[in-house]
């Protein structure tokens, strides 16, 4: 198949360099504009990046665009992923998509809306039905979808199996969030020496609430999040580059034994694995039996920094089991989550669909896993 041109918008943040790097030489995109704010706009972006690219290849000789050239966007690209700041996202995320571009986005502005599916693609790639839903809703010409925050993606994808087979109840997480998260302009600013800051502002509300409308069904009226779930979560920053590691305690409907639960992890075959998908790391998740591990320096880049990686299964005497759980933030977390969705997105032929063909066959984008 020929290559599908995309852009990416942010593209000088720390998530969207790691975006471009991985759509250097990708099978599905070719990367055809890249966008950033007024500050870069006109600038060549292997300067702008120079000292931040932390890449084996260099960066691509291009000029950056400002995020307001729909238009030029609109006569070069197919499909966008946006790793804007919040704030900007809010607009430009909705502009695109109102505008005919397929949007992917990183940020949490529309995370929360009930006809924006929120993405991890071993755990709902049905929620891409709801896609139906927006077109009426809105009259966008293109479509938008979310990936959630980046420190649930390594402890979500590992209780997906464990909820679909003993259905999870109660869940007690801490995080330990690396800089990188932080982003380029206010990692620099953290006070993160020898130290440990309690606080990650929204992070905790968005662990709390975001795992509930990923394992919640699509409905008449979007996605009806799963509220009978409890989720308590204390996100904390530590001083590591890249990777977040988080601990938890979990309760279920139906307890299992800690060998049901490793057997578990062992035989999940989730969708971008079935259908190949270029991003999906073989195996997604990786068990560690030493007592030690996994380890944020040593684990993070587990299957290309895709695969995420647990370890410390034991009792727990407050809830049923207790675990440790790693993913790599700008890889799995973001640019590597978005990346493989958008991949999922191609292989269902969305991308090529008018979003009215989305809604007059709704169901047959129907996958073969909830
Ligand atoms: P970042 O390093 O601060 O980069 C932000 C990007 O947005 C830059 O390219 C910046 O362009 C651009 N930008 C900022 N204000 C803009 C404006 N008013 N108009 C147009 N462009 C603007 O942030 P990041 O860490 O890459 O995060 C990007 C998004 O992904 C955020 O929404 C974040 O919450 C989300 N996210 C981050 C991570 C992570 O681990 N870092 C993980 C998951 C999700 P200039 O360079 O020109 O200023």
């Amino acid at each position: 198949m020929s290559k599908i041109p995309v852009g990416v918008l942010g593209a000088t943040g720390m998530v969207g360099m790691q975006l471009v790097h991985l759509l250097q030489n990708h099978p599905y995109f070719e990367l055809t504009f890249v966008a950033a704010s007024q500050r870069s706009v006109g600038k060549r972006y292997v300067d702008l990046v120079n000292e931040r690219w932390s890449h084996a290849s260099s960066a691509p000789d291009m000029e950056v665009s400002s995020v307001e050239d729909i238009s030029r966007a609109l006569s070069v690209c197919k499909l966008i992923f946006s790793a804007l700041s919040t704030q900007s996202a809010r607009e430009w995320d909705e502009r695109y998509a109102q505008a005919g571009l397929g949007v992917i986005s990183n940020a949490s502005a529309h995370r929360s809306c009930s006809d924006v599916p929120l993405l991890i693609p071993e755990v709902n790639p049905r929620h891409l039905d709801v896609l139906a839903l927006q077109k009426k809703r809105r009259g966008w010409n293109g479509f938008l979808v979310c990936k959630p925050n980046c420190s649930l993606q390594s402890y979500m994808i590992a209780l997906a199996p464990l909820h679909d087979l003993f259905g999870v109840r109660k869940v007690m997480v801490t995080t330990l969030q690396a800089i990188s998260g932080a982003g380029c302009r206010h990692a620099s600013e953290l006070d993160i020496e020898d130290n440990v800051i309690p606080f990650i502002e929204n992070e905790e509300e968005k662990s709390e609430r975001e795992p509930l409308k990923i394992w919640g069904r699509v409905g008449e009226g979007g996605i009806e999040g799963d509220e009978t779930m409890i989720i308590s979560a204390h996100c904390n920053r530590v001083p590591v580059t890249d990777g977040h590691l988080a601990c938890l305690s979990v309760s279920f409907e139906k307890k299992p034994s800690l060998e049901q639960i490793q057997a578990a992890w062992r035989e999940f075959k989730p969708l971008p694995q079935e259908l190949h998908l270029p991003s999906a790391p073989h195996p997604v998740i990786r068990f560690f039996e030493e007592e030690n591990r996994p380890q944020t320096r040593l684990d993070r880049l587990e299957g290309e920094g895709m695969a995420i990686s647990v370890g410390r299964l034991r009792a727990c005497p407050l809830l049923d089991v207790r675990f440790v759980a790693l993913s790599h933030n700008t890889v799995r977390g973001a640019a590597g989550g978005a990346l493989l969705t958008a991949e999922l997105i191609v292989k269902q032929g969305i991308h090529d669909k008018t979003q009215s063909d989305i809604c007059a066959t709704g169901r047959e984008l129907s996958l073969s896993r909830d």
